[in-house]
């Protein structure tokens, strides 16, 4: 971080007015240095005592770094319509034009929309009578290939008016390259519902990370901030030291992003993933970048590594990403009896993070370092990439 962000990076000079009732950005009264401070004191508290961590990587630009950006639409007691984000914890929609996490573009675009609700009549969902057409857009970014996709969640399959409605959002955005129409007419939180028609585009995104590209369509799992990612993954690959002559596991592989970015150094690459979705899209991702040392299996990470193990199989490598809630036993003792020489443990949470350092250290492993890379500034998650080495 440079000296001149430093000091821009404060609350004073850029303040929130929906801070207290949006609750998304937990370290606003901080500064962005004071930020990086906290989190790299709580990474040293809980993971310290395993091994030594290189100082935290921060953004030089700290704000809009979210990808993917996310509206509800819905309106206030007069019957205006409005867009935003929920409360903490509640379905009431606080007004937001724009976030400060939040790519800019996106954020112009979902104002537009709600702009040109009125001309084509166009009904905001009320969550309370049912009724409306508009209940969510999602705008997905591509950072690297400045590609967008707009994706309008309504609760009926036919928007009227449609060819005109993409004309005069494109018009106004012509940076837009895919509209998608996803159905949800289920009374529902979650945010897509199953079916999707494409009205405009090829229906998904690219994007790409170290060199490779990779395809982002409306429900796909994929990091939000690029940039550090970016940085999160080279650090990975630092640490896993490739040489071209290892296999390499991929645990808790997503869409494959680490192993696609693995394949170029390494003999052979396994990924595991549970969700079948995230299979099918790093399968995609493989044929899309012609890498063809890797193969994916939907199952889970630790039932994986049991059988893995008990066939004897032999891993050099493991580089694992997984969920807040860490990995599990079963997962870990077969990684333990599989023995590979290196481990990349990547980590949104260094509570489950410490747990499972205490354990892999206590069976023959060292964590030899360790670095926190600010993911997601202004929030109070911490993310760290860890090395360890039988
Ligand atoms: N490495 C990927 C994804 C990390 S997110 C990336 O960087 O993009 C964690 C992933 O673990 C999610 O895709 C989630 O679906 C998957 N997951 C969660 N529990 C799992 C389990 N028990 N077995 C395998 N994968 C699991």
């Amino acid at each position: 971080m440079t000296e001149s962000n430093m000091s821009l990076n404060t609350k004073k000079q850029l303040p929130c007015p929906v801070a207290d009732k949006c609750g998304g950005c937990h370290l606003l009264h901080l500064s962005y240095a004071e930020q990086l401070k906290l989190k790299e004191k709580r990474l040293h508290e809980l993971c310290g005592k395993f091994g030594k961590f290189e100082p935290i990587i921060g953004m030089e630009q700290s704000y809009y770094y979210r990808n993917k950006v996310h509206a509800a639409f819905g309106e206030d007691r007069k019957h205006n319509i409005i867009s935003g984000i929920y409360e903490e914890s509640t379905h009431r929609i606080v007004p937001v034009d724009s976030c400060l996490l939040e790519n800019q573009k996106a954020d112009a675009i979902i104002v537009s929309i709600r702009k040109l609700m009125k001309s084509f009549k166009m009904r905001p969902y009320n969550e309370r009578s049912g009724y409306g057409l508009l209940r969510h857009v999602l705008v997905r970014t591509g950072y690297f290939t400045g590609q967008i996709m707009v994706v309008l969640v309504l609760t009926s399959p036919i928007l009227p008016s449609k060819n005109n409605f993409v004309k005069a959002l494109l018009k106004e955005h012509p940076e837009i390259t895919t509209i998608v129409v996803n159905v949800n007419n289920r009374f529902t939180s979650m945010v897509l519902g199953d079916k999707e028609q494409v009205i405009y585009g090829k229906g998904y995104i690219e994007d790409e990370l170290l060199g490779k590209t990779f395809r982002i369509s409306s429900k796909s799992f994929y990091q939000v901030n690029p940039i550090q990612t970016q940085t999160l993954y080279g650090k990975a690959m630092e640490f896993a030291g490739l040489t071209g002559k290892e296999v390499v596991l991929d645990a808790y592989c997503g869409t494959g992003t680490i192993g696609l970015i693995a394949s170029d150094n390494a003999k052979e690459v396994i990924g595991v993933e549970l969700n079948k979705a995230a299979v099918q899209d790093a399968r995609t991702n493989a044929k899309r970048n012609q890498v063809k040392n890797i193969s994916f299996y939907e199952k889970d990470a630790g039932e994986f590594m049991v059988q893995l193990a008990s066939q004897g199989g032999k891993v050099d490598v493991v580089i694992m990403d997984p969920p807040r809630a860490g990995s599990d036993e079963a997962f870990l003792s077969s990684l333990v009896t599989l023995s590979p020489k290196k481990i990349v443990y990547i980590s949104c949470n260094p509570e489950t993070l410490a747990r499972d350092l205490k354990y892999l250290t206590k069976k023959g492993y060292r964590m030899k370092k360790g670095v926190g890379v600010d993911m997601f500034p202004w929030t109070n998650s911490i993310e760290a990439v860890c090395f360890l080495e039988k």
